[in-house]
């Protein structure tokens, strides 16, 4: 019947939304221009599996990710830029496996920035105090343009409960470790 025909649908609907559940959810946040979209881009390569859906302020992309033979479903929320919106921020936000904030090196703007990331996800991930969280130094390859130092950001990331890295999207340094350090912490 109609009607049989519309419930096996939903169901084949219902599987296929299961199936693209993502075991590992991991938001990025940071200013505009301090490399996002090209960290995830190098981390993502070409073997990986990569959906992209775009929203009204952050992009979605899932994506399998191979640690130590074992496959992950990643689903990265790329925010910022845009205009942001409430409803979007706290899906954007909900049962998140981890937080990864990134500023640029060259940028002490970005850096200075870094308070009001953290005033947001305090808002909207009420999460927040159990998730690994990592800070993100991007674009060390332009060393003689560094405006913050190592040393500050490392304190500020200490006191603010976060691991810190620095890496190159455009020299592919630490892109990969910086990953799976948020991975790994999860599984502790
Ligand atoms: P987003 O707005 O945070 O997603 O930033 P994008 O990923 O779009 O990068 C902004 C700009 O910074 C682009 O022109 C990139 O080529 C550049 N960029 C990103 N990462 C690096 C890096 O590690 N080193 C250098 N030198 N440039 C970078
Ligand atoms: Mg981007």
């Amino acid at each position: 019947s109609f009607k049989g025909l519309t419930s096996s649908s939903q169901e084949k609907r219902a599987e296929r939304q299961k199936s693209l559940e993502p075991s590992f959810k991991l938001v990025m946040i940071g200013d505009s221009g301090v490399g996002k979209s090209c960290l995830l881009e190098k981390l993502l390569d070409l073997s990986s599996t990569n959906a992209f859906i775009s929203t009204i302020g952050v992009d979605v992309r899932t994506h399998v990710i191979n640690v130590n033979g074992h496959a992950f479903k990643l689903q990265v929320w790329d925010t910022g830029g845009q205009q942001r919106y409430r409803p979007v921020l706290s899906s954007c936000y909900r049962n998140v496996h981890g937080i990864i904030m990134v500023f640029d090196v060259t940028n002490v703007k970005s850096f200075a920035n870094l308070p009001q990331w953290i005033k947001e996800v305090k808002e909207f991930a009420p999460n927040q105090g159990v998730v690994p969280k990592l800070l993100i130094g991007n674009k060390s390859d332009l060393a003689d343009r560094r405006e913050v130092k190592q040393e500050i950001a490392e304190a500020f990331a200490k006191e603010h409960s976060m691991s810190y890295i620095e890496t190159s999207a455009i020299a592919t340094t630490n892109i990969r470790e910086a990953f799976m350090a948020l991975l790994q912490s999860n599984n502790d």
